[in-house]
């Protein structure tokens, strides 16, 4: 076996055990770097200093279990190395200091483009955030090359917006004379027109390109809008060459986003790509103490486990029922019980309440959406318009609520793990041709969403 085919089936055994947002961050661009005859030493090269502080603390010891199984028991020893020359240890995360702002600093908070609740100090990281959390506070505080760009993507209301922000408070507590910019990319797209239309190009790449951190938050608007994709590429090569950093979030990883041109989605890639998940119950729970804290509202454990398990996906929305349960004590001045918040929760719409769907309920949408049986869709034959529907639910399974391929195979009438996995592959290439496919999922996303 070359050292290749080992590191593969490797992968192919933890693949299974992990969220695929996690095993593609997390084991992307890794391989054996060197294996002794025996097999008993194994060096794994992986790209960056969190890869290998991530593979060490969170996923050595399903790698080595790994490892044992694939040799008959033969690996004893794993090590993890950054493919650099850099020291690594300047890595290992501090967290960046702040200072409350002053009049003077709000102002220029203002001119940046920054709101000044968006700090780390008052952001809770779970492990649905971790990484990208931990390479925003590295890109605040390090000069030089590193995760050049970073892209941060995720679904609505996760933090992206007060992660990127926070970047942009640390840069500026540390230095006051760094030139930074924070703006959502509509916001460059309409600067941009505007700055044709009167004629001042030069004066907006003056401004764009003479920045030390540029922070460009919802990039995936851009896509499609051809002479703003121009500019932003040469925005992007005049900063990226003189280490300006950048920092981009968006919805979708680069390569997901329709009608983004291929040589910005590349450029996307060159640094450092991080997801952030929805969080887990936890952290929700862990999040809603620290805002009611912050408000000085004291909230009763019951309530508190009731709305974190209400709102399962979107923090914004997690917050603004907070917010009503909060308004309504102020107005009303009477203690808060579970039975007032049940009710305030049910008064709002259900479009907030999305995300609270399970996987018999995923099938369910499928088998309508195709005017299917459910036994059928999970039960029935190979024939053709059985197995795109089932696969379709297969790849939902994975995207939208993350079940481990094993799950997904136990749901579909104890098929294999292999089949879900075959499955995921086919229909994302399928998704990302944008053809019918697309569509259909996109409808049924819809539909699981918005009832
Ligand atoms: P996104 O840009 O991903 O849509 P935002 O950054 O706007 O999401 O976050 C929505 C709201 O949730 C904001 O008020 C933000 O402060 C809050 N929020 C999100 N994640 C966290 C977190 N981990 N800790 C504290 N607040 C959070
Ligand atoms: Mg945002």
């Amino acid at each position: 076996m070359t050292n290749d085919e080992l590191w593969q089936a490797v992968l192919g055994e933890i693949e299974l055990t992990l969220s695929k947002p996690n095993f593609n961050t997390w084991f992307k661009n890794t391989f054996i770097s060197s294996c002794d005859t025996k097999q008993e030493e194994i060096v794994i090269g992986v790209p960056n200093a969190f890869t290998q502080t991530w593979l060490q603390t969170k996923y050595h010891k399903a790698i080595l279990i790994a490892f044992k199984n694939i040799t008959d028991d033969k690996a004893k020893k794993i090590v993890y190395v950054v493919e650099t020359t850099r020291p690594l240890t300047s890595e290992t995360s501090k967290p960046v200091s702040e200072a409350a702002p002053s009049p003077k600093v709000q102002k220029d908070l203002q001119r940046i483009g920054l709101n000044q609740k968006y700090t780390f100090k008052n952001f809770i990281v779970g492990k649905n955030n971790e990484l990208a959390h931990a390479a925003c506070q590295s890109v605040a505080k390090n000069p030089g090359k590193k995760y050049n760009p970073l892209f941060i993507y995720g679904g609505v209301g996760l933090g992206k917006t007060h992660m990127i922000q926070a970047i942009g408070h640390a840069v500026l507590a540390n230095s006051k004379d760094v030139k930074i910019r924070y703006i959502t990319s509509e916001q460059f797209i309409s600067d941009y027109v505007q700055s044709v239309r009167s004629g001042r190009g030069k004066d907006f790449q003056k401004t764009y390109r003479n920045v030390d951190v540029l922070l460009i938050d919802d990039v995936q608007f851009i896509a499609g809008k051809d002479r703003t994709q121009e500019e932003f590429f040469h925005t992007f090569n005049t900063l990226h060459q003189k280490d300006s950093k950048l920092v981009f979030t968006a919805d979708r990883p680069p390569t997901a986003i329709p009608g983004l041109e291929e040589r910005l989605s590349s450029r996307f890639s060159w640094g450092m790509i991080a997801d952030v998940a929805p969080p887990d119950l936890e952290t929700r729970i862990a999040i809603l103490k620290t805002k009611a804290r912050e408000r000085n509202f004291q909230l009763d454990d019951e309530s508190i486990q009731y709305l974190a398990v209400t709102f399962q996906r979107n923090i914004r929305e997690l917050e603004s029922a907070l917010n009503k349960i909060i308004a309504h004590w102020e107005l009303y001045n009477k203690k808060i019980t579970p039975d007032i918040v049940k009710e305030i929760v049910s008064n709002l719409s259900s479009q907030t309440k999305r995300g609270i769907i399970t996987a018999k309920q995923l099938i369910k949408i499928v088998a309508d959406f195709y005017e299917l049986k459910i036994e059928d869709l999970t039960q029935g034959g190979r024939r053709k318009e059985l197995a795109l529907p089932r696969q379709i639910a297969m790849f939902l399974l994975r995207e939208e609520l993350e079940c481990s391929y094993p799950m997904i195979g136990t749901e579909f009438g104890g098929r294999d793990h292999t089949t879900a996995m075959h499955a995921c592959k086919k229909i994302t290439k399928e998704v990302d041709s944008h053809g019918r496919i697309k569509q259909e999922i996109d409808m049924l996303r819809e539909r699981m969403y918005n009832g």
